[in-house]
This record gives structure tokens, sequence and C-alpha cells, in this order.
């Protein structure tokens, strides 16, 4: 813990097939992730070693190959785990809490998204939604429009979980 500043760049995912909520939560927290919905095991490590991604998986077979591949891989316990709670001990886990970034990158297709001023967006997005949000974060790979409101926040305090224990 607390060992200098974490590689925020170097913090990225790839999450198999059964994972896909929390492949969309570690996006929403701003972490690069890929989610390997048809690939095969090869094309995954391969792909994972290419960008150097963490391979999170509940495929215990598929965890050991990687390891053969010495990639960093994460065991996930059940395809049936609270994708917060578990986004949140990895994070934890490999010190990368200074690297959350709600909001930064698109839950749907993983693409980096801007902030952009309302008055771009006349139009673009339903009137009410428009007059209570001054900014919006903007798919630079899909287009898809995304607003903070009380997202981020709940992004907050969904990460810091409940402590007691
Ligand atoms: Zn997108």
């Amino acid at each position: 813990m607390g060992s200098g500043t974490p590689d925020c760049e170097g913090a990225r995912f790839g999450v198999d097939a059964m994972l896909g909520r929390l492949a969309r939560v570690l996006r929403l927290l701003g972490f690069d992730t890929l989610y390997f919905r048809d690939e095969d095991d090869l094309s995954i490590l391969a792909r994972c070693l290419a960008d150097r991604r963490i391979l999170l998986t509940a495929d215990r077979s598929l965890h050991l190959l990687a390891k053969g591949w010495r990639l960093r891989t994460i065991l996930v316990p059940s395809e049936r785990i609270d994708p917060w709670e578990f986004a949140r001990l990895t994070v934890e886990d490999l010190g990368l809490e200074g690297c959350v970034r709600p909001f930064t990158r698109c839950p749907k297709c993983n693409g980096e998204m801007e902030m952009v001023h309302r008055d771009e967006l006349v139009g673009f997005v339903h009137p009410y939604v428009w007059h209570r949000n001054e900014y919006f974060a903007v798919c630079k790979e899909c287009g898809q429009i995304y607003w903070e409101g009380t997202h981020v926040e709940r992004i907050r305090e969904k990460l810091s979980g409940n402590r007691s224990k």
C-alpha cells in the first residue's frame, strides 16, 4: 500500500464473457476494459498479452492458462458476484484507487468520453435532461451521450461501499 503513484495508464483489464456486468462497472470507473464476448481462450490470452491487460475471469482453466502465459490474472470466484463490490476490492488490491475516473469511458463500447457543454447538444437530448445538466459526457467512439446528474455521486458511493465488517 501507498508505494508511490500508481500506473494508471497500465491499469487495463480484459474481462471474460461471463462477467459482463463487471466489465461495465470497470468502464464506469474509467478503466480501459475489453469485454470478450465470443473470443476463444487463445485470442483472449493473446490480446491481453499484447495490451498488457489484467485478465479477470471466472473460468478456472482460463485463469490457469493465463498464468502459464505469465499474464496478470485474477480469478473471480463466481459469475454471480456483486460487480460493484468486486470492482472495489480489485481496485483496492491493485492500489488503483487514485486512478478511478468516473464517466471518462463509455460503459457500452469502452470508447473514451469527453465532456461537452450543453450548447453543443441542443436537440440531442431530451429538454428535461438538457435543462438540468450543463455538461454531458459524449463517447468519441459510439456517440452515446451520458449525463452525470447523480450518477457520479452514486458511483463514488458504491465504490466506497460499506466498510463495516
Ligand atoms: Zn461508446
